[in-house]
């Protein structure tokens, strides 16, 4: 049988599993809040266009506003300056589009502390464990972070000392740009960098270093913990705006059962 055919015979029969890794779009979700004096992106919202009424007797439909970086999104190479010389959204090759991923679970490390960082150490064992990290695929980093996307303020988890989200450290954030095979780092928080990252030296180590390696970020994805440690292939579809620094994306994984 043709691969494509087996393919979809084997989605029909659940064979193969396709997971939804997106969080649903609407006006409560969450934002990420840089403070003064920078400037921050609006929250989602729909402004209704007609809806079956004299503005349109047959038909609905809305205009959106959003971010490029609300909800579960993208983050392409020029979103930082690093990659400024890098590929703006819609010149992400769509080969990139559908990559192999592995899971790595450390939500009991981020429930004990919301600070926690991924070290190369925690990498390095779990490559022991499991095998290499995916050639041309997406590190997945479960923290368990996904449970509290319902509220902007449990998601942010912000206190007088900033925001409180688990991320990577420097050294890993350099390893996985510089040396590790992967494409890109996926995760359930806000930004693929910890909520201190701000205070890290240099700051926001994993938007600095991956996007400054041509490689990719996918942010707030739900269900990670449906994904087995190795042998998912992830669906990442941002919208090809030109120009783009990124895009709310849907992201699906499937997964072999
Ligand atoms: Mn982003």
């Amino acid at each position: 049988m043709p691969v494509l055919d087996q393919l979809v015979s084997a989605i029909r029969s659940a064979a193969i599993e396709v997971v939804d890794l997106t969080a649903r779009l609407d006006a409560t979700t969450p934002v990420i809040q840089l403070p003064e004096p920078f400037a921050n992106t609006v929250s989602f919202s729909l402004r209704e266009v007609s809806h079956y009424d004299a503005r349109g007797p047959a038909w609905y439909w809305n205009d959106i506003t959003t971010g490029e970086h609300t909800g579960t999104h993208f983050d392409a190479p020029v979103h930082w300056i690093t990659g400024r010389d890098g590929a703006d959204v819609s010149a992400v090759p769509v080969t990139s589009l559908i990559a192999p991923a592995v899971m790595l679970d450390f939500s009991e490390q981020a429930a004990a502390d919301p600070d926690f960082l991924l070290e190369p150490a925690h990498v390095r064992q779990w490559e022991h464990e499991h095998g290499p990290l995916p050639d041309g695929g997406w590190l997945l980093y479960r923290t368990g972070w996904d449970a509290r996307s319902g509220s902007q303020r449990a998601f942010l988890n912000a206190d007088e000392t900033g925001p409180h989200t688990p991320g990577v450290s420097v050294a890993c954030a350099r390893w996985l740009a510089d040396e590790a095979p992967v494409i890109g780092l996926g995760v359930e928080t806000v930004g693929t960098d910890a909520g201190a990252a701000h205070s890290f030296d240099p700051p926001f180590p994993c938007h600095a270093a991956l996007l400054g390696a041509g490689k990719y970020g996918l942010t707030q994805l739900q269900n990670l913990a449906a994904l087995p440690p190795t042998g998912a292939v992830v669906i990442a579809g941002p919208l090809p705006i030109a120009g783009g620094s990124g895009s709310p994306a849907r992201v699906l994984a499937l997964v072999e059962r």
